[in-house]
């Protein structure tokens, strides 16, 4: 098989997408979710002209240890803010105090709106299964919204889908009760550093709150040049990781020889409960790999 994309392919996936641009609907719990599991991703979507829309589903008002409330909700916000005006895309935040999701008929409705609102063609949430529990309630309003998408009389002001999106996971590690197993892996090499641009706007978390919550705070460098040095050694390290684990995934989506030689990627899991993915669906929603493209 063909292993690298070739210019022909490129602006023919650019017209498609001028064409028919795909609208991407990513849901994270918190204001940096998105940018982590899928900043790369979007930034490459944006390029060929197609629509990506993050949702934070809580404001993030709890995620340090010296601030809080309406003071950290709009500094996260603002953070957000910055981080999507690097990738060329909105970012909404929902007002849900952090921690307090819950997985409720309200809170689905609120989920179908926005999926009805921007003509979701692939949706992409954290799995149910996960260690923080906003995580777990998204995986489940995007699973519990799936379906009932496209029926009229839920949330019937609003206009239904005519057809329930693709439906995938962001990356996790979780093995309980089931491990994530990758059905795209796209790499994201030659956008990291714009990637690691934006997790480096997300101060409160990178130098704050996380250090703090992982008993290192006192590790922090002082300057932004040293920070972000820090938050690129990281990433590139994580998603290095990330690369590995779906090294199989990459081989059969870029070919032998690039899907060897990706050193970060960014991993989708088909969910079971949207539409699924059918084979001739993978250039039009997936258009970053050399035919032929192959599922499985
Ligand atoms: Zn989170």
């Amino acid at each position: 098989m063909t292993s690298k994309p070739n210019a022909l392919d490129a602006s023919a996936a650019q017209a498609d997408a001028a064409e028919r641009p795909l609208s991407i609907l990513v849901f994270g719990a918190h204001p940096d979710d998105c940018d982590l599991r899928f900043g790369g991703a979007a930034m490459l979507y944006r390029r060929l002209g197609h629509n990506v829309r993050f949702v934070s589903m809580t404001n993030g008002d709890t995620g340090h240890f010296s601030m809080g409330g309406g003071p950290l909700a709009r500094r996260r916000y603002a953070e957000a803010q910055a981080s999507a005006a690097i990738a060329d895309i909105r970012y909404d935040v929902l007002d849900i105090h952090n921690g307090e999701l819950e997985p409720n008929v309200a809170t689905r409705k609120l989920v179908i709106q926005i999926m009805r609102e921007v003509k979701a063609d692939l949706v992409l949430c954290h799995r149910p299964y996960d260690y923080h529990p906003d995580h777990r309630a998204v995986g489940v309003l995007v699973q519990d919204a799936a379906y009932t998408v496209t029926v009229p009389n839920v949330a019937p002001l609003s206009e239904p889908l005519l057809r329930p999106p693709v439906v995938g996971y962001l990356f996790d590690g979780f093995l309980d009760p089931t491990p994530y197993v990758a059905t795209v892996a796209i790499d994201t090499d030659e956008v990291m550093e714009r990637k690691i641009d934006m997790v480096h706007c997300h101060a409160s978390q990178m130098y704050e709150w996380l250090p703090y919550n992982g008993g290192v705070l006192d590790e922090v460098p002082e300057s932004d040049a040293e920070r972000r040095a820090m938050t690129a050694r990281n990433m590139w390290t994580r998603f290095g990781h990330t690369a590995d684990a779906a090294r199989e995934t990459l081989v059969r989506c870029y070919g032998a020889e690039r899907g060897a030689q990706v050193k970060t990627a960014e991993t989708i899991m088909i969910s079971q409960y949207g539409r699924g993915l059918r084979e001739e669906d993978w250039p039009r929603y997936f258009p970053f790999f050399p035919p032929p493209r192959r599922s499985a």
